[in-house]
């Protein structure tokens, strides 16, 4: 106020608006009023760091979602997990629920950035960035994720996180959508393999009268520029179910990091579906990765290393997690 009266000649200051919506609906319906000036705003760990580099205008309506009921904290029942969306990292990380049925997705939380910004980033603005380190993660998971998308419509609904991405990749995701929470079925040791996908699985067949015991084997891998609190060059997420006699199945594998869009490796999850691993697939492994996951080059790592990078980084991950398997019998 003071300044504005005082320094008559200089423009007065364009002060953002910060807008405090109580619910979804009100978030949308300003978004929808001020388009392309406004930003949902959750942490900011990202857009400050993206309007400090110039790579994003300040905008001049900020819209809160922290100030929305209901989107913070992890729930489970008997079936799923849901987290919501404003629920930090650091929560995420420390949530024994998501270590025990969300091995990958514990782990990635973990391993973003710093204490500092993990304790102000959420999931949700990791995921609504579109290229954060916890999408391979969630990938291996099937998670799906809850939106609402119009101020007159008031129910909430469910989209696969691999369907999103396509709407990403396409250039068609809304622009007004608020994500509340994400879901991921519940696993552990003794989750039932689905049989019906591995009718001609001949280790699988063999096994399954006489092993009823399945273990879930997952791991996740992230390369950056340096060993920590470094955004990503590229992250790798693995899970499948194991039985003892090695037997691989609901195969699941990812890879994403960096600007680049995560995708589902499915050539990689095809190769070990219903067998017994073999060290000969170490390689096999390392070069599919090579030929299938689609990524970028920018001034710090060309496409091909990424891609020679996301594979050596699943191939040495199964290899370490299978032999530890092996050493706890
Ligand atoms: C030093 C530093 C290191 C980092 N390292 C990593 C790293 O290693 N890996 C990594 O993945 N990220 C990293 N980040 C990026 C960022 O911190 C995380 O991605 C974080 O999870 C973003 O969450 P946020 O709540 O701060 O999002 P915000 O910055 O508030 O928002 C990010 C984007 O998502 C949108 N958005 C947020 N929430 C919602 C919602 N519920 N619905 C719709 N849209 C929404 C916003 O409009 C914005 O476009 C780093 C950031 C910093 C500053």
């Amino acid at each position: 106020m003071n300044r504005q009266s005082t320094a008559s000649s200089l423009p007065a200051p364009v002060l953002p608006h910060v807008w405090e919506p109580a619910s979804a609906q009100e978030a949308i319906t300003l978004k929808r009023q001020y388009g392309a000036d406004s930003a949902y705003v959750a942490g900011s760990t990202l857009l400050r760091t993206q309007w400090e580099g110039g790579l994003l205008t300040i905008p001049a309506h900020m819209i809160r979602l922290d100030t929305i009921e209901g989107l913070n904290g992890i729930m489970e029942d008997e079936q799923q997990i849901r987290i919501g969306a404003l629920t930090t990292l650091r929560e995420c990380g420390h949530d024994h629920r998501l270590r025990i049925h969300g091995n990958t997705c514990s782990t990635a939380c973990r391993h973003i950035a710093a204490p500092a910004v993990r304790n102000l980033g959420t999931i949700g603005g990791n995921i609504s960035s579109a290229v954060g380190d916890m999408i391979p993660a969630l990938l291996v998971h099937d998670a799906r994720l809850v939106w609402m998308d119009t101020e007159h419509h008031p129910s909430e609904y469910e989209q696969e996180l691999v369907d999103w991405l396509e709407q990403v990749r396409v250039g068609r995701r809304s622009l007004y959508a608020v994500l509340l929470g994400i879901v991921i079925d519940k696993s552990g040791p003794d989750t039932a393999p689905d049989l019906h996908n591995h009718q001609n699985s001949a280790p699988f067949h063999t096994s399954l009268s006489s092993e009823p015991s399945w273990r879930e084997i997952s791991f996740y891998r992230k390369v950056g520029r340096r060993e920590a609190f470094t955004p990503s060059l590229v992250t790798v997420a693995f899970r499948a179910l194991m039985n003892r006699e090695g037997v691989l199945v609901n195969v699941k594998a990812a890879a994403g990091g960096g600007a680049g869009l995560a995708m589902r490796l499915s050539r990689c999850e095809q190769l070990l579906e219903g067998k017994v691993y073999d060290p000969r697939y170490t390689a096999e492994l390392a070069a599919l990765v090579e030929k299938e996951w689609v990524s970028y080059s920018d001034p710090f790592a060309s496409e091909s290393y990424r891609r020679q990078t996301a594979g050596n980084l699943l191939a040495a991950g199964l290899w370490e997690t299978l032999h530890q398997e092996m050493e706890r019998g």
